[in-house]
């Protein structure tokens, strides 16, 4: 039976986290995965309960688990406590640390019926089916960081972007092993002619890209990636890039798909993977039943994808998704003009519905 740790966190978190538990539910049984879930503290809810953000009984959770399910952390409440009592501070940033999680793989999916909500032209958008993987523990943000006082007196500050060819092969692997499930397609971004550690990254892909002769392989300048994305999203179908790039160009195409409700991620890599849609804990709608839950349900698709290999559970999912919002269906970030306004629970049994529960 795969155990699942559920961990709702703060804010909105309580709110969507459940619906996304019901979608999985539903998709589970119908292919034999009967999941056993067990709910853990984290974030400002662990403080107020245990005093510490990521008490060791959660660690313990997540490392005794097959997948881990979060909502999000923190809140205006916990702002002022010690950096090391904040919720993103001193719990996610060490959990995803401790389970070894260094790629993050965000998918910017363009659901039809949001065409008219992202700020770019339709035509433009339409197809936009994209997959970015992004080195989550090396590079320029891990690096040594100093600063020193020069002769002339002048400070100058010194940030070391650092990357080893095992933490190259380890990413780009993972590009050729997703595209292999996608469209075969695997687009390396990097600045190869301006850094050395661009072009150990070149020197690398191509070498693992031996292993995946069945998988188109093409290298693009960052700058030029930027350009790609919003001139024509559809060349596009899964991005690998260093930490930097990755943290850029993700919340770029992020505005492909239109609103930040709809974004899913999954952190993986180690034993254990984390599934978390990719915004905040949202305090200014919490408790109101206004969350959009369907970045966390897509998350849940992401989880039988990447964690179970179920790829027609979580396609059912993201199609299910697709028919709510072509029936109508919008939560207040979403919602346009002509169209049915609902909560964050009446989405979840629509989606639930789909899904052919109830
Ligand atoms: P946020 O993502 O929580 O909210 C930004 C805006 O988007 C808000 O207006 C919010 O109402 C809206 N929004 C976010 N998710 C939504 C959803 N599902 N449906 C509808 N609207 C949604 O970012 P923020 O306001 O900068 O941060 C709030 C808190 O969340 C802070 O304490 C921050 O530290 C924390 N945070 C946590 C995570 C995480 O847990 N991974 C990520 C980012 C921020």
């Amino acid at each position: 039976m795969p155990r699942i740790a559920v961990l709702p966190g703060d804010g909105i978190g309580v709110e969507i986290v459940p619906q996304a538990i019901r979608v999985l539910d539903i998709v589970g049984r119908k292919y034999n995965l009967d999941f056993s879930y067990t709910e853990g503290l984290i974030g400002g809810a662990a403080v107020d309960a245990t005093g510490t953000p990521l008490p060791d009984e959660t660690i313990e959770l997540c490392e005794n688990s097959d997948a881990i399910l979060l909502g999000a952390v923190g809140g205006p409440k916990w702002d002022n406590l010690p950096v090391a009592q904040r919720p993103e501070a001193a719990a996610l940033l060490p959990l995803r640390k401790k389970l070894g999680l260094y790629a993050n793989i965000r998918p910017s999916i363009l659901y039809e019926p949001l065409v008219d909500a992202s700020t770019l032209k339709r035509e433009v958008i339409l197809g936009t089916d994209i997959v970015t993987i992004r080195e989550l523990t090396g590079g320029l943000y891990f690096g040594e960081k100093k600063r020193e006082k020069k002769e002339t007196g002048e400070e100058v500050a010194i940030d070391t972007l650092i990357y080893s060819t095992s933490e190259i092969e380890r990413i780009t692997r993972l590009a050729f092993e997703v595209a292999r499930n996608r469209r075969k397609k695997v687009t390396s971004v990097d600045k190869a002619n301006v850094l050395e550690s661009s072009r150990l990254w070149r020197e690398v892909t191509k070498q693992v890209h031996q292993d995946y002769p069945d998988v188109e392989l093409e290298h693009m300048y960052v700058d030029n990636a930027a350009m790609q994305l919003v001139r024509r999203p559809t060349q596009f179908d899964v991005i690998v890039t260093e930490n930097m790039f990755g943290d850029i160009l993700t919340d770029q195409a992020s505005m492909l798909t239109g609103s930040i409700g709809m974004l899913p991620s999954a952190s993986i890599g180690g034993k254990v993977a984390l599934y978390e849609p990719s915004h905040g804990s949202a305090p200014d709608i919490a408790g109101q039943d206004k969350a959009n839950p369907l970045a966390t349900i897509l998350s849940a698709a992401m989880m039988l994808e990447y964690s179970f290999k179920e790829l027609d559970g979580a396609r059912e999912i993201q199609e299910a998704v697709n028919k709510v919002l072509a029936k109508g269906y919008r939560t207040p970030d979403i919602m346009e003009e002509g169209k049915i306004l609902v909560g964050t629970r009446e989405m979840g049994d629509l989606v639930c519905q789909e899904l052919g529960d109830g």
